[in-house]
């Protein structure tokens, strides 16, 4: 696996759990969602009712898991945790929502995944907090409708507009996770290093924080592999020079691109002079399959403006170029 890989490890998960904020004051960056939910949930609490369905949009590894545990705590509700691939029949999500206490939180992970009956079943459940229970089989089949007392549904995707209209128009509160700036990465890091007991430099945290592509799931894996450099080399101490010499070891570069994503953007401007050149092709010179290139690689190299997609293929931004230390080719006249 990518050390800049945005999506969590299995052998990760205990030491996320960790790091997890717990409550909304906690939770760094994204002053908008952080504002907004912090109204929807404090009404809630006045009226004494469970808040609006909330559903949370955005890439991988900004927060969204940690969000909806903070929704639960704020309400001072259990949370149910499950996902939409663990939801393959409509009956596994009958038999969850049939065993909800009232106002408790349950949330669903890649909620776009679920199966398309289960779907059905969900936003009945949430708008009328009822489920239909279909008993026996065949023509004989009866559904016997269940009353459900009041819950709030935390939905989580990374593709909203995958969600089918009438699911997402059963969620009365829609937040959008976005990148994270390098500031508010610093302070998630140096929080991090506070809770795991390291002892840091404000231009160490800054290092890491820098190299994390805006996502705090990174920023915290980094943050373990500078721990563990520094603990043989510098004394333990986090300092500039421990996480850069880490990080240039772990191949994370300045800019936070690792060796596959240099390796694209070297082939793209050496071996093509800078393209455009058809996806198949530039996986070969990689050594990559095009899916590898596609889906790995390219989301990040295009949302920093390295990579351009063209109706001719890739093409390499003047940033790429500069990026490699390389003169892009001055354009042939005539
Ligand atoms: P997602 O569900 O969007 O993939 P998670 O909620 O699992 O992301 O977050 C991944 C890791 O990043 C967690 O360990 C969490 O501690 C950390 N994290 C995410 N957002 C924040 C934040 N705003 N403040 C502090 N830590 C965060």
């Amino acid at each position: 696996a990518r050390i800049v890989d945005p999506g969590g490890a299995d052998d990760e998960r205990h030491f996320e759990a960790a790091l997890r904020p717990r409550r909304l004051a906690d939770f760094a960056g994204q002053p908008r969602v952080r504002d907004q939910l912090g109204l929807v949930l404090e009404a809630a609490r006045r009226r004494d009712a469970p808040p609006d369905h909330v559903l949370l949009s955005g890439p991988p590894g900004l927060g969204k898991t940690s969000l909806a545990m903070i929704i639960a705590a704020e309400l001072e509700q259990p949370i149910r945790i499950t996902s939409g691939p663990a939801i393959q029949h409509a009956g596994d999500l009958a038999a969850i929502l049939s065993s909800l206490a009232e106002g408790e939180v349950l949330f669903l992970d890649e909620i776009h995944r679920m199966a398309r009956p289960a779907e059905e079943m969900l936003y009945l459940a949430m708008e009328d907090f009822r489920v239909d229970v279909v008993v026996g089989k065949g023509p004989g089949a009866t559904a016997i409708p269940l009353e459900l007392p009041p819950f709030t549904v935390v939905g989580a995707t990374t593709r909203a507009g995958l969600l089918p209209a009438p699911l997402r128009d059963r969620f009365g509160f829609t937040g959008h996770l976005d990148y994270y700036a390098p500031e508010d990465l610093a302070r998630i890091v140096a929080r991090s290093a506070t809770l795991l007991e390291v002892e840091t430099t404000r231009q160490g945290i800054e290092e890491i924080a820098g190299r994390s592509r805006g996502t705090p799931r990174i920023a915290n894996r980094l943050l373990r592999r500078v721990r563990d450099y520094a603990q043989v080399h510098a004394e333990g101490i986090v300092d500039h020079q421990a996480s850069r010499a880490a990080l240039e070891l772990f191949d994370v570069d300045e800019r936070g691109l690792d060796r596959l994503d240099r390796g694209v953007l070297d082939a793209l401007c050496r071996r093509f002079g800078g393209g455009p050149v058809g996806l198949t092709t530039l996986a070969v010179a990689v050594g990559e399959e095009p899916d590898t290139v596609e889906t790995v690689a390219e989301p990040y190299l295009v949302r920093e403006g390295y990579l351009i997609r063209t109706p001719r293929g890739r093409a390499a931004s003047p940033m790429a170029w500069e990026h490699l230390g390389l003169t892009p080719p001055v354009a042939s006249q005539g």
